[in-house]
């Protein structure tokens, strides 16, 4: 695997990544890609956002020229060290994604199990705490209450 530097590439904005996805689905054009981009993003694409990041590409290795059309339009391709790169670059996404989408885990009070989302919660002694189950909750509570008994009995 080669060391791609992401932080040269400056995958800073929604634009850089759709060039990306663009070129991963085929060879295109400059014009192209901003024809699209505009299609599907909800503002505008100036050429400037879209130029110099495609040089960029091209100098680091990642594409290369295919084609040269009419008015030196050059046709763009993903190397396999650029598909790589944004085979890597969806992962570390999906990766973020993930983690925003990940509901929140709890562990049950009574029997340490984990809980997808809040669970059975009961505030007991002030305290909120959550089950998997009532069972649990009420097992809890016994337990508890038992060896209050045996205190008190000391
Ligand atoms: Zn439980």
């Amino acid at each position: 695997m080669s060391k791609l530097d992401f932080s040269k590439l400056k995958i800073n904005t929604v634009t850089k990544l759709f060039i990306l996805m663009l070129l991963y689905e085929g060879p295109k054009h400059g014009y192209e890609i901003i024809k699209t981009l505009s299609e599907i993003l909800p503002f505008k694409v100036n050429p400037e956002q879209v130029y110099p990041f495609l040089h960029k590409l091209y100098k680091q290795g990642l594409t290369r020229v295919v084609k040269v059309l009419e008015r030196d339009k050059k046709v763009y391709e993903l190397t396999s060290e650029g598909r790589e790169a944004v085979e890597m670059l969806l992962e570390r996404f999906s990766n973020l994604i993930e983690i925003a989408i990940a509901p929140k885990v709890n562990v049950c009070a009574g029997c340490g199990v984990k809980i997808i989302g809040d669970g059975y919660v009961e505030v007991i002694d002030g305290k909120e705490l959550h089950f998997c189950c009532k069972h649990c909750a009420e097992h809890y509570k016994e337990m508890k209450f038992k060896i209050r008994k045996t205190q008190k009995s000391v």
